[in-house]
């Protein structure tokens, strides 16, 4: 099959995004309409001069705080979320978990708490437009879930608040299905945030954990490793020892190829992580990252894998298939998703494991 054949197949595929940073996520446009109405002219070409310029790693932590200083309002949020899982949805993906660092903004009126519920009303208010599983009139719809984030820069006690916040809305609704660690992969100790975590595994909520995304950090790799998160992100900087211990946990990696290229975590993808890690056949879930900051979608990513790895339509297929397995979500509604891929299936003319499409 030709290119377009494929990236076609790749947009027509259900998909399952698994590691997608909500500010990170924002369209272009948005937020330099966000930046016009909070500062004028001057803030708009601010946006424009810094989404024209360089995504290596510095460089998008530099991004980060301008979205964040338009981004933060109740409304903003709420935009956020709805066009996040629109056009999630309209590239056929028909689960996401968004994740996000709960922010204080007093001028806003906005605690941690009420950042988090502001993103979880858009989000209800989005999912009750569709059904799990379903299309609305020809539609594919996207379920969100959210996973709280807890940042790097975090300190223990900071850590252990957002840990306890996640834990009180995962009482309040399903739709906090876990906790992750992210942020500045150059700064803290790994041992400043174990508590917090330690502390989502004993009240039932899963993690994931920002893994080897900088080179020579063997040793919290290892610590990592030992707190045997539910999911691990990146992974792109494992050394060997470091690879083969991650290949004996089976652990699975949310794999951003497009992330990892521009952020020049890695050269090319014949030397990604990703090319060993299916190979091996360990458990990987390709993911966006940050959609709006590295501009990709997961159709996108799912036709790089395809070219740069060699994928049949049959292996993309089971490949997103197979990220539903490590989603945060319970068994039954796992299966009403696995429903939707077998119909898929049958659509996209691809025989299923066990199945005769
Ligand atoms: P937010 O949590 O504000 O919704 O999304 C943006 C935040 O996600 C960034 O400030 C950063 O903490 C985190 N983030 C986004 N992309 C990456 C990444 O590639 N690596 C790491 N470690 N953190 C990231």
């Amino acid at each position: 099959m030709g290119p377009e054949g494929m990236a076609e197949f790749a947009r027509a595929l259900p998909k399952v995004e698994l590691h997608a940073h909500l500010n990170g996520c924002v369209r272009g446009a948005t937020l330099e309409e966000l930046a016009r109405e909070a500062g004028g002219a001057p803030a708009a070409a601010e946006v424009r001069a810094a989404l024209a310029g360089p995504r290596d790693l510095r460089a998008c932590f530099a991004l980060f705080p301008l979205v964040h200083r338009f981004a933060t309002t109740r409304a903003a949020l709420a935009r956020l979320v709805r066009e996040s899982l629109a056009d999630l949805a309209a590239d056929g993906v028909v689960y996401a978990e968004l994740r996000t660092t709960p922010k204080d903004r007093p001028e806003e009126g906005l605690s941690r708490r009420s950042y988090l519920e502001a993103v979880l009303r858009a989000m209800e208010e989005h999912n009750r437009s569709g059904r799990i599983g379903g299309a609305a009139g020809g539609r594919v719809h996207c379920e969100g879930r959210l996973i709280v984030s807890v940042d790097r820069r975090e300190s223990a006690d900071h850590a252990l608040a957002t840990v306890r916040l996640a834990v009180e809305l995962a009482a309040e609704t399903p739709l906090v299905v876990g906790v992750d660690l992210s942020g500045d992969p150059a700064v803290g100790e790994w041992s400043t945030w174990e508590p917090a975590l330690l502390l989502a595994h004993a009240k039932g909520l899963p993690v994931t954990l920002h893994f080897a995304e900088l080179p020579g950090r063997a040793s919290e790799g290892r610590s990592m490793l030992a707190f045997a998160p539910e999911r691990l992100g990146h992974a792109v900087r494992v050394d060997p020892a470091l690879e083969s211990e991650l290949l004996a946990t089976r652990i699975p990696v949310e794999v951003c190829l497009t992330s990892n290229l521009k952020t020049q975590s890695v050269a090319t993808l014949g030397e990604h992580v990703c090319a060993r890690l299916l190979r091996a056949g360990h458990p990987v879930a390709l993911c966006t990252d940050d959609s709006g900051v590295f501009d990709t979608t997961l159709s996108a990513e799912f036709l790089m894998a395809a070219e740069a790895f060699g994928l049949s339509r049959r292996a993309l297929f089971e490949f997103s298939l197979g990220s539903l397995e490590h989603a945060f979500l319970p068994e039954g509604l796992k299966e009403s998703l696995r429903g939707h891929f077998l119909v898929a299936a049958a659509r996209l003319g691809v025989a299923t494991p066990g199945g005769d499409a």
